[in-house]
């Protein structure tokens, strides 16, 4: 790539929406059952190598877009459900694990090899992680009218669709778009605590660890969160706190980086509620209820338990620093005890838990909220009791109840 290639790329990941904040609609099924020719129809664009050979989509191709009137949307094309051999076994594993991600799914068969089998296999997993899901019968053009008026009785809400046939991809688009409608909204990261018109104070360190000439992504996000609710939003370095809240006549809430719990809790008075971005992404991306009852377990965790501390990216090295030092070298002399850490980075959260004593996620901004629920469910099905950075940070600093104690965040 050249450097105005990856300049333009760079401008194109800052202004467009995080991928995050996108609603993941997963393409799966069988080898050639035409998920890619499905996918390329759909968005309108050659994005997946489509063939007749099996197994031609190998690792899961990703298109974000605009999916009006419903917003931005990521497509994920998965490769087939039943590839063999080896290597085939893992892309099943992973088109699996992408599952965790899904917002939505389409089952794609082809019309003349349905596997019923399959399907029901199918829809189990989709059940068990809770994924909405639209049966797509796809290659209808290469069906006799028996086989398709059968299909139609037997499978009355599926979707029955040729890639080659725009009207069908319309009809499709139109009921995806209908039932994405209907899947209940992430919470708002701040809109739903303050009313309109209130005030917000953020307070935001710019030292050496800050990236140069921008501020992080779950602060560019609450700021917006503030300007969609009617929110006036104040943003400050710690330096300037005190004399921002003097100024101020009225503050509904202030809003920290965790990294600054310690002497931020000291200046903002006991009156004025106080809380942390990551704590609100606990809340607009997880379970803040399941991260505090996680937190409880460290006075209890003995010497050399072993703790996972898992990040969703893997380019923030403001966020390792505090996964990787800050928290471990806390968290060992808050408690007198030396524990066995072990990290995680990006999409490849471990999916064997057992023999962890606590994970501690980050603020997950760069994730869906589906994702960190599913990570939540596997921490429950295994036992390992999990939170997060926000909530550790604000527990060892001893605030923990003033920062969750904003009226309406629990
Ligand atoms: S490490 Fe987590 S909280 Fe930090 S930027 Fe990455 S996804 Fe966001």
């Amino acid at each position: 790539m050249t450097i105005n290639n990856k300049q333009k790329e760079l401008e194109l990941n800052l202004n467009s929406t995080p991928s995050g904040n996108r609603k993941h609609i997963v393409i799966m099924g069988r080898c050639n059952v035409g998920k890619s020719s499905l996918l390329n129809a759909i968005v309108g664009q050659e994005v997946a190598i489509v063939s007749s050979i099996r197994g031609t989509t190998t690792d899961p191709v990703l298109k974000s877009m605009e999916f009006l009137p419903l917003g931005p949307v990521v497509f994920i094309d998965t490769a087939g459900l039943d590839d063999e051999g080896g290597l085939g076994r893992l892309r099943v594993q992973k088109s699996k694990k992408v599952l965790q991600r899904a917002d939505y799914a389409l089952l794609v068969h082809s019309i003349d090899d349905f596997d019923e089998n399959h399907h029901v296999e199918t829809l189990y997993q989709l059940k068990v992680l809770n994924v909405p899901y639209l049966i797509v019968f796809n290659k209808i053009d290469q069906a006799g009218e028996d086989l398709l008026n059968s299909m139609r009785s037997k499978f009355p809400k599926a979707v029955f669709v040729s890639a080659n046939d725009m009207n069908s991809i319309h009809h499709l688009k139109n009921v995806m778009i209908n039932e994405l409608m209907t899947i209940e909204e992430d919470p708002s990261i701040i809109g739903d605590l303050l009313s309109y018109g209130g005030t917000a104070v953020l307070v935001v360190p710019v030292d050496s660890e800050a990236p140069k000439g921008r501020i992080i992504l779950p602060q560019v996000q609450v700021i917006r969160d503030c300007l969609d609710h009617g929110i006036k939003v104040h943003v400050v370095r710690e330096t300037e706190l005190e004399q921002a809240i003097k100024e101020l006549k009225h503050i509904d809430l202030v809003i920290t980086d965790s990294q600054a719990f310690d002497l931020v809790s000291q200046i903002v008075p006991q009156d004025i509620p106080l809380t942390s971005f990551s704590i609100l992404f606990a809340r607009h991306k997880g379970d803040l209820s399941t991260f505090i009852e996680g937190s409880k377990v460290i006075s209890s965790l003995k010497d050399g338990a072993r703790i996972l501390i898992s990040e969703s990216c893997t380019h923030n090295h403001t966020h390792e620093d505090i996964g990787r030092v800050k928290i471990p070298s806390l968290l060992n002399r808050s408690t007198g005890k030396s524990f066995e850490y072990i990290f995680s980075m990006g999409h490849d959260f471990q999916e064997d838990l057992h023999g962890f004593d606590l994970i501690i996620h980050c603020g997950s901004c760069m994730i869906n909220r589906k994702t960190m629920l599913s990570r939540i469910s596997l921490a429950k099905r295994h036992g390992v009791p999990i939170t997060n950075y926000g909530v550790v940070l604000a527990y060892i600093n001893n605030i923990l109840d003033r920062t969750t104690k904003v009226e309406g965040m629990l």
